[in-house]
């Protein structure tokens, strides 16, 4: 193995996969549950720790589409689509797995406590009206009569009657638990460590996962890109990863490790400029505030009253690396943003606190599509604060990109081509990587 993660020849009797998916997050294994929609594709998810233990472990689970995009463009079609998907998602995997993952429409209403913000809610409304959708500006007693232990201060607020909230632990039992029933191979407590790449050869046959050549991670003719994904540019081609337990070898290769992506990029000499951003989160119960429907104020808190009868308090916005760690700082900020917005929850109790890290990039915007310049590798990252809103619809993307199948979403906006600063070649990475 090169000093920088990458494996230069591929090691025989490497297990091979159609497909391999680096984390065992919401969208890794999103990923791998549309993969595996198609019979006898071979795919395999590994995860460093335990499958959906990550950022997602962490969410609250709403579904804010239109109470947190404020504007209209790509970003919101992206999470109106998002949200819609889960209306197909929740009663399959029910179907298939008897899981219940907890949808619930409660609607989402953002509350202004000062004029400037009411004006700019209102401002909200009006431009989302003019996108033919449903957003109410609600006066200061009209919100009250829906949520009334809101704090006297409310001056207003726009309800969004669409938006609302999943269960995203049981929403990640739920996509693993089908995977394993399709035979997805789950891998937890497998840390990548590198990549398996070889200099790009010569274009061969089309090879599609699960078809003919699907037997080996690189027969002959299978070296061309699969799908409509890795452009003619590729220098390089990642045929597998690099794990202490071996090498996995697969046709394509996601990356969806989270906050953990950027690392793992850079070892091919790609930028991926994600970071994390830790979000704190408090659980109450024996909650005195009747509440249906998730409250949001920007930049202090929101709560999301969930199907089980707590009332999840979040959550902080903390640059600190990747500590993970629930702290006091944080509890004390929330507890105080949650009270002066319903004051009765003062006597609410704790009944759980805890910490994940959002996968932030440098733009706000989530990663998708293929990698330039390394063909048959594929990227799912980035989705900081909105990636259970937006994580099966990625899944859903990148899987049939692979597939070559048609994408029912434009996710170009969402690609790496030309966004972020200059990758060093991959030929300098391919370089590095010490034959064996
Ligand atoms: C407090 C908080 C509240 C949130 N609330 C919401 C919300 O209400 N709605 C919403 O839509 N989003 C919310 N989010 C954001 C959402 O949780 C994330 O965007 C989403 O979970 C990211 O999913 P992921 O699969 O990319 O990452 P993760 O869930 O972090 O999964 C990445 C996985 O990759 C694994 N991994 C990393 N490196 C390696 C390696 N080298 N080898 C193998 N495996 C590796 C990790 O172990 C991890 O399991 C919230 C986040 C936080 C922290």
């Amino acid at each position: 193995m090169g000093g920088n993660g990458l494996h230069r020849k591929a090691r025989r009797g490497a297990q091979t996969f159609d497909a391999v998916v680096v984390g065992g997050g919401i969208v890794g294994l999103s990923t791998a549950y549309y993969l595996s929609e198609r019979r006898g594709m071979r795919v395999a998810v590994l995860d460093r720790g335990r499958l959906g233990r990550g950022a997602t472990w962490a969410a609250a689970g709403m579904l804010a589409s239109q109470c947190e995009v404020e504007e209209a463009g790509p970003f919101l079609t992206f999470a109106l689509a998002g949200r819609a998907l889960y209306d197909r998602l929740a009663p399959a995997l029910r179907d298939e797995t008897g899981v219940d993952i907890g949808l619930r429409r409660s609607g989402a209403l953002r509350v202004a406590f000062t004029e400037e913000e009411r004006e700019r809610l209102k401002r909200h409304a009006a431009e989302q009206r003019r996108w033919a959708l449903d957003a109410r500006w609600l006066e200061a007693d009209e919100v009250r009569r829906l949520a009334p232990a809101l704090a006297p201060g409310v001056l207003g607020g726009v309800y969004f009657p669409g938006d609302g909230h999943v269960d995203s632990r049981r929403l990640a039992a739920a996509l693993a638990a089908a995977c394993a029933r399709r035979g997805v191979a789950l891998l937890e407590h497998t840390e990548v460590t590198g990549w398996v790449v070889e200099p790009r050869q010569a274009q061969g046959p089309a090879a599609h996962p699960g078809g003919r050549d699907a037997g080996s991670a690189h027969p002959p003719g299978a070296r061309r890109a699969l799908g409509g994904g890795s452009g003619t540019a590729s220098e390089g081609r990642v045929i597998g990863v690099a794990t202490a337990a071996g090498e996995l070898h697969a046709g394509a290769v996601v990356l969806a490790g989270g906050s953990w992506s950027g690392l793992l990029a850079a070892q091919l000499g790609v930028d991926l400029p994600v970071k994390p951003v830790r979000g704190e989160v408090v659980a109450l119960r024996a909650v005195d505030v009747p509440l249906d429907t998730i409250v949001f104020a920007k930049g202090t808190c929101y709560l999301v009253p969930k199907a089980d009868g707590r009332l999840l308090a979040g959550a902080t916005q903390v640059d600190d690396g990747f500590r993970n760690v629930p702290t006091l700082g944080g509890l004390g900020a929330l507890a105080r943003a949650a009270e002066t917005l319903a004051p009765p929850l003062a006597a609410a109790e704790v009944e759980d606190y805890w910490s994940g890290l959002r996968p932030g990039t440098a733009d706000g915007l989530p990663v998708l599509g293929p990698v330039p310049g390394w063909a048959g590798l594929y990227v799912a990252a980035g989705h900081f604060r909105n990636g259970i809103l937006l994580g099966p619809l990625s899944g859903m993307i990148v899987a049939r990109l692979i597939q070559g199948e048609p994408v029912p979403f434009n996710w170009r906006a969402f690609g790496l081509e030309g966004r972020f600063g200059p990758a060093d070649a991959p030929a300098a990475a391919l370089a590095a990587a010490a034959d064996r």
